[in-house]
């Protein structure tokens, strides 16, 4: 929470991210970091290789506004390759910095004054702080577990949340941090209130590639007539274990991208142009590399899942995503996630993210009792972190 008297009224309460004050804690405690979703190794040689060159060979400054085009075309071919949607690299393709600024730039562009954005719950925590800042309002559905564990939504809750105002539904599919994989069923249900209202959707795919178990990750512009209406967000980060890149994209239809590209010029302008060809280096990668990099991930999330169970956490499993949920009353009866994750640093050497975080002031309770472990770890580190909170408190 800041207290600082010169925020601006719109950005009131947000504070410091949970993500810099976890990693900062990580960092002074010499804790195991599960907080913050980053990997603890590097991703496809080819990729990094191509970074070093570019900065080598001189590709040091501004890259064109739209992105470089051969990041724009390799994303153009990505697209094809895995989701048969076909776009156009000139004027329907933008690179970003990160899938954050695509996420900005989109609703700094498209929002007015009181427009509201329909949002699944629990949420990537820069949505809401965005949703504020183009001076619109945040809509939370609720995403609640399931008997089997799966986190949804009830089709009622949806259609309870959209009025007048509503302008965009903002869906994040693999979700963070719920590790739901959205359904055709379900996808549907967004896609036809989307066209009963005439909304824009924004999905953020950035874990398009992480999911596990047979689950199929659908891009919602897949479904019928809903490209014309979707922006579809994704980023290097996740599948290239490259997050410190920040090299971002979306994909939209020229009118919809005019409107994120209107803000996001005045964002950062433009980022990363070494690491924009190193990214269309990974987007060419073979499909054995991408079924690699889940197949890694999978494994990861069952030794974590295990460990976490035998630790004496409730677990909900993830489909996708690299992150598990965990509700922490089993081990501590008071359940508030936020004091127990400033706790286990300095108790049992490990660092979570309280769920609470993900979720809005009206909804807080939700999540009060959840935490966030992510598993993009080496194994060695995952298990050294199981046998951490095996352990009696330290
Ligand atoms: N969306 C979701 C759901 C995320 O978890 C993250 C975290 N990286 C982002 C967007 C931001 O991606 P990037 O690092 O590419 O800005
Ligand atoms: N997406 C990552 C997470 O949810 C990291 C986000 C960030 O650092 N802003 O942990």
């Amino acid at each position: 929470m800041s207290g600082s008297p010169h925020v601006a009224d719109a950005l009131k309460g947000f504070g410091t991210t949970i993500f810099a004050e976890m990693s900062a804690l990580a960092a002074s405690t010499g804790a195991i970091n599960l907080g913050q979703g980053f990997p603890n190794y590097d991703g496809p040689q080819e990729v990094l290789e191509r970074a070093v060159e570019e900065i080598r060979s001189g590709n040091n400054q501004y890259p064109p506004g739209l992105g470089m085009p051969v990041l724009r075309e390799a994303i153009t071919r990505h697209q094809r390759r895995f989701w048969n949607l076909t776009y156009d690299a000139d004027v329907e393709v933008l690179v970003t910095a990160g899938a954050t600024e695509a996420l900005a730039g989109a609703l700094l562009g498209l929002l007015n004054d009181g427009d509201e954005v329909v949002m699944f719950e629990p949420m990537y925590d820069s949505y809401m702080a965005c949703v504020a800042m183009a001076r619109g309002r945040a809509v939370p559905v609720l995403l609640r577990p399931q008997a089997d564990g799966r986190y949804a939504f009830d089709e009622a809750d949806l259609r309870a949340a959209i009025s007048p105002r509503t302008r965009v539904i903002l869906l994040n599919t693999p979700h963070n941090p719920t590790g739901t994989v959205f359904t055709r069923n379900e996808l549907e249900c967004v896609a036809s209130l989307a066209h009963e209202h005439d909304l824009v959707v924004i999905s953020d795919e950035v874990y398009e590639h992480l999911v596990f178990d047979g689950a199929s990750h659908i891009p919602i512009a897949t479904l019928e007539e809903m490209r014309e209406r979707t922006i579809t967000i994704s980023s290097g980060g996740k599948t290239f274990n490259t997050t410190g890149w920040k090299i971002g994209w979306a994909c939209a239809p020229a009118p919809l991208l005019d409107a994120v590209r209107t803000a996001k010029q005045f964002l950062t302008y433009v980022n990363g142009a070494p690491f924009q060809p190193a990214i269309a280096a990974g987007l060419d990668l073979p499909d054995a590399c991408y079924n690699n990099v889940a197949d890694d991930l999978r494994r990861k999330r069952d030794l974590l899942l295990e460990g976490l169970r035998h630790a004496g956490f409730t677990t909900y499993k993830p489909e996708g995503t690299y992150f598990i949920t965990t509700d922490i009353r089993p081990l501590d009866p008071h359940g508030d996630g936020v004091s127990f994750c400033r706790q286990l640093p300095h108790t049992h050497g490990v660092v979570a993210i309280p769920n609470g975080v993900f979720y809005s002031a009206e909804h807080a309770n939700e999540g009060r009792h959840l935490v966030r472990f992510a598993f993009c770890k080496t194994e060695e580190l995952l298990n050294e972190a199981v046998e951490r909170l095996c352990a009696g408190a330290r």
